[in-house]
């Protein structure tokens, strides 16, 4: 009962947290990872259409462009990336065609050879 924290002050919140709980397990052990994030989350879900929209339009938005010659393959963008993408692949087929990606730039922060760079771009 208090404010700032999840409590279970009866026996049918705790059916009802375990519930929810399950569902979203149950969710990404059939859909795979990352289901929650990519397909349910609303904020997601905005970007998404945010992305399309912008494409559409041919409107300039921040992308990240890499410069193949240059990575190692160390894999340490792939190993940071909170949305599980497949980073250093994709560097190395030069192909940043994802809409999972969510701009936070820890990929960028990581490397260490300097391969990946934000830029506005249509
Ligand atoms: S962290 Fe940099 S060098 Fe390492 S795989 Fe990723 S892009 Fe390549
Ligand atoms: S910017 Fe963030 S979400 Fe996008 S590829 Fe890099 S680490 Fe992953």
């Amino acid at each position: 009962m208090v404010d700032t924290k999840v409590s279970v002050s009866s026996f049918h919140d705790l059916i009802r947290y375990y519930i929810i709980t399950m569902s979203i397990i149950l969710i990404t052990i059939v859909l795979g990872k990352r289901t929650w994030c990519q397909y349910i989350c609303p904020m997601y879900i905005f970007n998404y259409i945010g992305m399309n929209i912008g494409s559409f339009l041919k409107l300039p938005s921040l992308k990240i462009t890499c410069k193949s010659e240059k990575c190692t393959q160390c894999k340490r963008c792939t190993n940071n990336c909170l949305m599980g993408i497949e980073v250093a692949d994709m560097v190395k087929n030069n192909n940043w065609n994802t809409k999972e990606c969510i701009q936070c730039g820890k990929c960028l922060n990581v490397c260490k050879c300097d391969v990946l760079k934000r830029k506005w771009k249509k």
